[in-house]
């Protein structure tokens, strides 16, 4: 990162905006994020409201390396990404897979699964469902860490027996580094040899090489915005040794850029990136969101190097939050603004 602006700097020309989503996520109804305008270009601060100034620092480091530093040059200009399957009752599937196009180019689908108040017949349901909608697509699960390690042997097993060879890999099965270690540990000694994703493990730079020294995860989900910025999301991909999946936080169009930049930036991408979150938003800040055809996003490159779209005026104005929500904004900002400088001044 270069060095930090101050927090005047940030807040010149900045917009919050509020926009609604198709389907609760996360137990919210819309979506808010702070759009700020540096010399590289837009960028995006919105860390889930539930984030404390600490957490949310990263973020800001994050949208400082996207606006002032700029987001680098690319090593590819497409990128795969995957259909994402809320927890939704197996009828309404196909209704979701509309919002992705055409279903040959798919390249896999990430299936919500150990929703509170459902059931594993229901996932199970579910994922036969997109499977038999979708019978070439790569397919994938993701508990978000709800399950207990009981629950998860006997619902990792019973999706590999439904899904087979489809079935890429189960997103944090169980909370934690270790309790993912012991799980992990435990399927391959009763030989089910299904890959495991680390994702909520992962929220701090030091939290991949953890996951790679205990032998947790076969791979890593990478959010830019937690790992604060683009380069070091790239570093700490590297230095862990595993694949990642780059994933979104439910950004607008201005953050997902970050999102394409450090897929762009991997040496290696395997599997097809969690950036298709834009199709869960019912409106954007841009004329264009960045929603995938044929199951892949174009990288927004401008003179070589990567850059956010602009956002439209009339959209930002449209779902623009003002009054005591947007000094709430405000105060996020320079509070994580607060953190950084602190830091900043302790390493210098
Ligand atoms: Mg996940």
């Amino acid at each position: 990162m270069t060095s930090l602006p101050d927090v005047e700097e940030l807040l010149r020309g900045s917009a919050v905006v509020s926009l609604p989503m198709r389907t609760r996520f996360r137990g919210q109804t819309a979506r808010e994020a702070m759009l700020l305008h540096g010399p590289a270009g837009w960028a995006e601060f919105a860390p889930f409201p539930e984030y404390g100034p600490q957490e949310s620092a990263a973020w800001l480091a994050a949208a400082v390396d996207a606006g002032w530093t700029g987001l680098g040059e690319p090593r590819r200009t497409t990128v795969p990404v995957n259909a994402t399957m809320p927890a939704v009752p197996a009828a309404q599937v196909a209704q979701v897979l509309k919002r992705y196009g055409r279903a040959e180019a798919i390249p896999a689908v990430k299936i919500k699964v150990a929703e509170p108040g459902q059931s594993l017949d229901d996932d199970v349901a579910r994922l036969r469902e997109v499977a038999r909608l979708l019978p070439q697509a790569g397919l994938r699960a993701d508990a978000n860490g709800g399950w207990t390690h009981a629950e998860a042997v006997r619902a990792v097993e019973e999706l590999a027996d439904v899904a087979g060879d489809r079935l890429e890999y189960v997103e944090q099965p169980v909370a934690g580094v270790e309790p993912l270690a012991v799980l992990r540990e435990e399927l391959h000694r009763r030989g089910t040899l299904v890959r495991i994703a680390a994702d909520e493990a992962v929220r701090k730079a030091e939290d991949p090489l953890r996951v790679a020294r205990l032998g947790a995860a076969d791979l890593i989900v990478v959010k830019v915005p937690p790992l604060g910025g683009v380069d070091r999301a790239a570093q700490v991909v590297r230095d862990s040794g595993l694949d990642a999946v780059v994933s979104s936080a439910l950004d607008t169009s201005v953050g997902l850029a970050a999102g394409l930049a450090l897929a762009a930036r991997l040496e290696s991408l395997p599997y097809a990136c969690g950036l298709g979150t834009a199709a869960l938003l019912a409106a954007d800040v841009v004329e264009s969101p960045l929603i995938p055809v044929e199951g892949a996003l174009q990288v927004p490159v401008r003179k070589g190097r990567v850059v956010a779209p602009e956002p439209t005026p009339r959209l930002v104005d449209e779902h623009r939050v003002a009054g005591a929500r947007r000094d709430w904004w405000d105060e996020r900002l320079r509070s994580a603004h607060a953190v950084l400088a602190g830091r900043t001044g302790a390493a210098s």
